[in-house]
């Protein structure tokens, strides 16, 4: 398994980078809006939260994960027009 994940935040849907050993807490805390929620959901199989990718390259983490939420935000934009 890789070391730093890309995940999407169930609740705002921000994207944003997480080290892999932070799993040991079992939660997912968000950056953005601080709410969490339980990684594992007892009925449920995998996360409780979406995962876009993983690396082992901390550096290439943010610059994914901007040019998601770029993208994700110029397609809003497109919208809205
Ligand atoms: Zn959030």
């Amino acid at each position: 398994m890789k070391r730093f994940w890309a995940v999407i935040c169930p609740f705002c849907g921000q994207a944003q980078g997480m080290e892999i050993r932070k799993l040991d807490s079992k939660v997912f805390q968000c950056k953005y809006c601080h709410k969490s929620r339980k990684l594992r959901q007892s009925r449920a199989y995998g996360l409780s939260i979406k995962v876009l990718g993983s690396t082992d390259n901390v550096t290439a983490l943010p610059l994914f994960i901007s040019e998601y939420n770029r993208l994700r935000f110029s397609k809003l934009d497109d919208l809205n027009k």
